[in-house]
C-alpha cells in the first residue's frame, strides 16, 4: 500500500469505523451492487397488481426486495443498528428514494413491531415483512397535526365485546398524511398512531398494527389516496382515511402487554400518556440518526462527483489555454469547503450512530433524555450542513448538476426530506435549545473571556473557542428570557422575543459538537498525514463558521478585531495545503467506482449520456 493510499485508508476508517466492513459486503460482486448497478437488472416486485399510482417508486421497492433477499432486511438491523445504518448509507448513494423507503419500512415499522410487539399478531406481521410477503409503513403524521404530533386525532375505540379496536378518522384534518403506502404491489402492513379510547376515556396516543390491504383490494374501512408527485423524490406518499377499520386486541403495540391486559380484564389501563406517546414514537430517535447517515452519505457521493467533474472538465484559463476546472482557485476552494463540511457531517453522523448502537446494546426502547438530545442535534447539524454541501456540489457541476442521471438533484430532494421528516429541523432544534436553557442555571455559567485565535492545526483550541461561544449563547438566552418575561405576559410574546436567540444557541451547540467529533477523529486516525489533513479540514470548517458569526463573537468579546484580519489569511493557507490532497480526501470516502458511474464523474460523459438515452430517438 502506498503512503497515499494508507492515508486514504486511515481517513476511511475514521469516517466509517466498523460500518466499513458492512458496507464492503454490500459492494462485493454478487451483492446488490455487484459490478455496477444496472437498472434493467432490478427485478420487479414479485407480484404485480392493478395500477394504483406512485409508479416511479417501484424501482425502490425492487431494490428493497434485492436487499432483503441478499443481505437481509430484518430484525438484526434493529438489534444491531449498524446494519441499518450501513444499508441506509449504501441506499443513499445508489437510489436515494430507497433510503426513504428503508427508513419507514425497516426502522419505523419493522423496528416498532419488534420492540413494542408482544402478541402473535405482531410476530406474524414481523415475519411477513422479513420474508418479503409485505412491506411496511408508519402512519403517524396527520394532515393538520404535523410537528405537534402528540395532538393527533385518529381514534382507536376499544370494543370490549369483540376484543377489537375500531380505527376511525374523525375529520379531514386527521387523515394520515405522507407515509409511503400508495403503492401496493405487495400487501402493506402499517404501524398506525391513534388515540386509544375505551368508553368515555382518552388514554392518549398508542401504536397499532393495521393491514392496509392485499395486492387486490384495500382492507375494509381503509381508504388510501395517492398524493401528487414530489419532484426528485419519487416515493409513494399517500393520504389514508379510516372508517371503522377493525383490528384485533393483539394489534396494540404496548411493549409488555400491560394495556391489553387491563382492557381484557375490563379494567381501565394505567394512564401514563406521556410514556405511551414516547413508546409509540421511540423509533423516531434512531430514525433521526438514520436520516443523518443518509444525508452524510449523499454529501460524500455528491462531492466526489463534483471533484471528479472538476478534474476532467476543462474551461478557459487566464490565457488561450483551456485548463481543468480544478485549477481555478474559486472552484477548488469551494470544493475544499464542501469536502471539509462533508468530513464534519460524517464524523457527527458517525457519533450519533455510535450513541444509537450503544443504546441498542443496552436494549433501550425509549431513548434517555441525553440520547434523544443527541439524536436531535445530530440530525439538525448533519442534514443542514449536507444541504449546503449538496447545493454547492450541484452548482460546481454546472448544467450537469441538474440532471437526475447525475443523482445530485435526487440527493438534494431526499436531503430536503431528511430535514423535515421525523421532526422538522427548526422545530426540534428550538425544542433542544429550550431544554438546554431550562437545564442550566445561569449562575453556573462562566463569564466570557477573549480567546486567542487558535494556532494552525490546533483543533483542541478551536473546540475550546466553540465551547466558549456556546456558553455565551446560552447566557444570552437566559438574559433574553428573563427580560422577555418581565416585558410580556403572553407566553407566545415571551417566546417570540427570544426564539431567534434559542435557534442561534442550537447552532452554537451544533458547532461545538462538530468540533468535538473532529477532535475525536483526529485522535483516532492511525496515520500522520491523515491526522494533519483532519486538523486542516477542521480548521477550514471552524474558520468558515467564525467568519459567518464574527459579529456576534466580537460583540461577546470572544475575539478581537485584529483576529478578523487573520481569518482570510489562515483560510488561504489551509486551502493551499489541502488543494493537492483533494483527490486523496475524496478517496477517503471510499465510494466504489461501480456505485458512482454517473456521466458527470467521467471524462467520457457525452458517450454516457448517449448510452443512458439508448432508447430515445435522434432528431
Ligand atoms: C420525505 C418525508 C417522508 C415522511 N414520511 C413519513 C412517514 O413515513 N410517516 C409519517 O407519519 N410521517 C411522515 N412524514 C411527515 C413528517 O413527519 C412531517 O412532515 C414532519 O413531522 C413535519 O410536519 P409537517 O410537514 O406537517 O410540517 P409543519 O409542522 O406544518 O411545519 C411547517 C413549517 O412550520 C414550521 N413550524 C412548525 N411548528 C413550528 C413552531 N412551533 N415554531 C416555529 N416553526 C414551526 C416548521 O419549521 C416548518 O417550516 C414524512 C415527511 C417527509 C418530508
Amino acid at each position: 500500500m502506498s503512503p497515499t493510499s494508507r492515508t486514504a485508508e486511515s481517513l476511511h476508517r475514521t469516517l466509517l469505523g466498523d460500518r466499513a466492513g458492512l458496507l464492503a459486503v454490500l459492494d462485493r460482486p454478487g451483492s446488490p451492487a455487484g459490478d455496477g448497478l444496472r437498472p434493467e437488472e432490478i427485478p420487479p416486485p414479485r407480484r404485480t397488481g392493478p395500477p394504483d399510482g406512485g409508479e416511479p417508486a417501484e424501482r425502490s421497492y425492487g431494490l428493497l426486495e434485492m436487499l432483503r433477499s441478499t443481505v437481509g432486511v430484518n430484525r438484526s438491523c434493529v438489534t444491531d443498528p449498524r446494519r441499518y445504518f450501513a444499508l441506509e448509507e449504501w441506499a443513499a448513494v445508489v437510489d436515494p428514494p430507497l433510503a426513504a423507503l428503508l427508513a419507514a419500512h425497516l426502522n419505523l415499522c419493522l423496528g416498532s413491531l419488534l420492540q413494542l410487539g408482544s402478541s402473535p399478531e405482531a410476530e406474524k406481521a414481523l415475519e411477513d415483512l422479513e420474508a418479503g410477503r409485505a412491506t411496511g409503513a408508519f402512519l403517524a403524521t396527520e394532515a393538520v397535526w404535523g410537528s405537534d404530533l402528540a395532538r393527533l386525532r385518529t381514534e382507536a375505540r376499544y370494543d370490549a365485546d369483540r376484543r377489537e379496536f375500531v380505527l376511525s378518522t374523525p375529520d379531514d384534518g386527521a387523515v394520515k398524511f405522507m407515509p409511503n403506502n400508495a403503492l401496493r404491489k405487495l400487501p402493506k402492513i402499517a404501524v398506525v398512531l391513534a388515540r386509544l379510547r375505551s368508553g368515555p376515556q382518552d388514554h392518549g396516543v398508542h401504536a397499532f398494527i393495521c393491514h392496509l390491504g392485499t395486492v387486490d383490494e384495500p382492507t375494509p374501512g381503509v381508504r388510501v389516496t395517492p398524493l401528487p408527485d414530489k419532484p426528485g423524490m419519487p416515493t409513494d406518499n399517500a393520504l389514508t382515511r379510516f372508517r371503522d377499520a377493525r383490528v384485533p386486541l393483539g394489534a396494540l403495540l404496548d411493549g409488555d402487554g400491560h394495556v391489553r391486559d387491563a382492557l381484557r380484564t375490563g379494567g381501565s389501563p394505567p394512564i401514563d400518556r406521556p410514556a405511551a406517546f414516547a413508546r409509540s414514537v421511540a423509533r423516531v430517535g434512531i430514525g433521526k440518526v438514520g436520516l443523518s447517515a443518509v444525508s452524510a452519505a449523499m454529501a460524500r457521493a455528491a462531492v466526489t462527483i463534483a471533484v471528479r467533474f472538476a478534474e476532467h472538465r476543462h474551461c478557459a484559463g487566464a490565457g488561450a489555454a483551456r485548463v481543468p476546472l480544478i485549477k481555478h482557485r474559486v472552484h477548488h476552494t469551494a470544493l475544499i469547503d464542501a469536502v471539509a463540511d462533508t468530513y464534519v457531517a460524517s464524523y457527527a453522523a458517525g457519533a450519533g450512530m455510535a450513541t444509537a448502537t450503544r443504546a441498542a446494546a443496552r436494549r433501550h426502547v425509549v431513548p434517555t433524555p441525553d440520547e434523544a438530545h443527541r439524536y436531535t442535534m445530530t440530525k439538525y447539524l448533519v442534514t443542514s450542513l449536507c444541504h449546503h454541501v449538496l447545493a454547492a456540489s450541484q452548482g460546481l457541476c454546472g448544467a450537469h448538476g441538474m440532471f437526475a442521471v447525475n443523482r445530485i438533484p435526487l440527493y438534494l430532494a431526499v436531503n430536503r426530506g431528511c430535514m423535515t421528516a421525523e421532526g422538522d429541523n427548526t422545530v426540534i432544534a428550538l425544542a433542544a435549545a429550550r431544554e438546554m436553557v431550562h437545564g442550566h442555571d445561569e449562575a453556573t455559567l462562566r463569564s466570557p473571556a477573549t480567546h486567542p485565535l487558535p494556532s494552525a492545526g490546533d483543533l483542541q483550541a478551536w473546540a475550546a473557542l466553540a465551547a466558549a461561544r456556546e456558553g455565551q449563547a446560552l447566557r444570552t438566552c437566559h438574559r433574553a428570557l428573563a427580560a422577555a418575561r418581565r416585558a410580556h405576559t403572553h407566553v407566545l410574546d415571551v417566546w417570540n422575543a427570544c426564539s431567534a436567540l434559542f435557534l442561534r444557541l442550537a447552532d452554537r451547540h451544533a458547532h461545538r459538537i462538530a468540533l468535538d467529533e473532529l477532535l475525536a477523529a483526529h485522535r483516532q486516525a492511525d496515520d500522520a498525514e491523515a491526522r494533519q489533513l483532519i486538523a486542516c479540514l477542521g480548521e477550514v470548517h471552524a474558520l468558515g463558521d467564525l467568519r459567518r458569526d464574527a459579529a456576534a463573537a466580537l460583540r461577546d468579546g470572544l475575539i478581537v478585531p485584529e483576529h478578523l484580519a487573520l481569518l482570510d489569511h489562515r483560510t488561504d493557507h489551509c486551502h493551499d495545503r489541502l488543494r493537492p490532497r483533494l483527490p486523496l480526501l475524496v478517496d477517503g470516502f471510499g465510494i466504489p467506482d461501480s456505485l458512482l458511474g454517473v456521466p458527470a464523474a467521467s471524462p467520457a460523459f457525452v458517450r454516457d449520456y448517449l448510452r443512458t438515452h439508448r432508447s430515445g430517438r435522434e432528431h
